[in-house]
């Protein structure tokens, strides 16, 4: 008999996590990171998704009665490196939690900070900026691809490395460079080429195709190459770029749609992140138009926003002598590290709604930010 069951398309982990990747890749993490699948399966079958920006034992617990077997954190629980297990520290107890009631934790961290709709983004897009780019573009990043392939063959190839990611230059896809010339081979002892014959030098009409590729998909990209292309064995070539890649790199600056007076600003700031407080530099009665950000601990890039000619630089984490770095040439404001990183519950969850409209996705009602404010 005809079940529904039999048609019944069952999610995994690894589906949703390969969603996340797609937008964040996790080669752009930085190297001290620990994003990724921290504990569980790839391949079971999920049965609910729970967000938040930290795992701890009262998030593992409420994703326990909720029925969710995957926690989508901005913060890896796992990050210095674990030497036992025995339950004498938090992060300790939430991981054996996590694994006794086999639920999959995934850390979706720098990797999601260093691309332009991660944190960032959604952060400026809180704000209102405009004319958004990074505040420190990724370098060697992209790569170019030069291949040839039989004229005639030249549509069919193009499209199969379009398919696997190739020639994206900022917001447009699909670009390309077609140039076309004569090609030639000699086809040695044991060879079955596709044209031409063993031991007669072939000469036939082909298009050389150049395209940059981010380098993280450099083998999906050559295995549709080699897929689609006709020849035997194919001639290509890849070579590094100094470009920066526009799309990806740490914190992001913007434009106000209007300037704003100091105290306008800083005033936007608490009511967007629901601060009680802000913490800055003195005000240099100058109005506030370009703004930088960086969700998180972002001291390291005052200088950039410096450089970058920014008004106000939003970030968090900001010790003493940091807010000296502000040369009181621009607004140093630190609104705090989870205040700062709040909209990245939304960032995740909208991604995988928009994918997955019907799939039990869940944003926590646990607060985990450990910091509380008297005043
Ligand atoms: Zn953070």
């Amino acid at each position: 008999m005809y079940t529904a069951a039999i048609n019944r398309h069952v999610m995994t982990i690894r589906s949703v996590i390969q969603l996340l990747e797609e937008i964040a890749p996790p080669v752009l993490q930085e190297p001290y990171d620990n994003a990724g699948l921290l504990t569980g399966h790839a391949a079971d079958s999920c049965t609910g998704v729970l967000v938040c920006l930290d795992v701890t034992e009262a998030v593992v617990e409420e994703a326990v009665a909720k029925r969710c077997n995957l926690v989508i954190a901005h913060h890896p629980v796992i990050f210095k490196g674990l030497k036992s297990l025995t339950g004498k520290s938090s992060v300790e107890r939430t991981v054996i939690a996590a694994i006794r009631h086999h639920i999959a934790l995934y850390a979706i961290h720098t990797n999601l900070d260093n691309v332009m709709q991660g944190v960032n983004g959604r952060i400026a897009r809180q704000l209102g900026l405009l004319n958004t780019a990074p505040l420190l573009p990724l370098q060697g990043a992209l790569r170019k691809l030069c291949f040839y392939v039989p004229a005639d063959h030249a549509d069919a190839v193009r499209d199969a490395v379009f398919s696997a990611g190739a020639g994206q230059v900022g917001a447009y896809r699909e670009c390309s460079f077609n140039s076309n010339g004569t090609g030639t081979f000699l086809p040695g002892p044991g060879t079955q080429p596709f044209t031409g014959q063993q031991g007669i030098r072939h000469s036939g009409e082909e298009t050389r195709i150049e395209m940059i590729f981010q380098y993280w998909k450099e083998s999906a990209i050559l295995e549709a190459l080699f897929r689609a292309h006709p020849y035997e064995e194919v001639a290509y070539e890849i070579y590094p770029l100094n470009n920066r890649l526009q799309e990806a790199g740490s914190g992001l600056i913007g434009e106000l749609p209007a300037p704003l007076a100091e105290t306008d600003f800083l005033q936007l700031l608490k009511t967007t992140f629901s601060l009680p407080l802000v913490r800055h530099t003195l005000l240099r009665n100058q109005p506030i138009r370009k703004v930088a950000v960086c969700g998180g601990a972002g001291s390291f890039l005052t200088g950039n926003a410096l450089r970058a000619g920014a008004d106000a630089f939003v970030t968090a984490d900001l010790k003493y002598h940091e807010f000296f770095d502000a040369e009181n040439r621009l607004l140093l404001a630190d609104i705090g590290h989870y205040e700062s990183e709040q909209f990245t519950i939304d960032l995740i969850f909208d991604v995988l709604k928009e994918k997955y409209p019907t799939f039990a996705v869940l944003k926590t009602d646990t607060r985990t930010n450990p910091v509380y404010y008297f005043y």
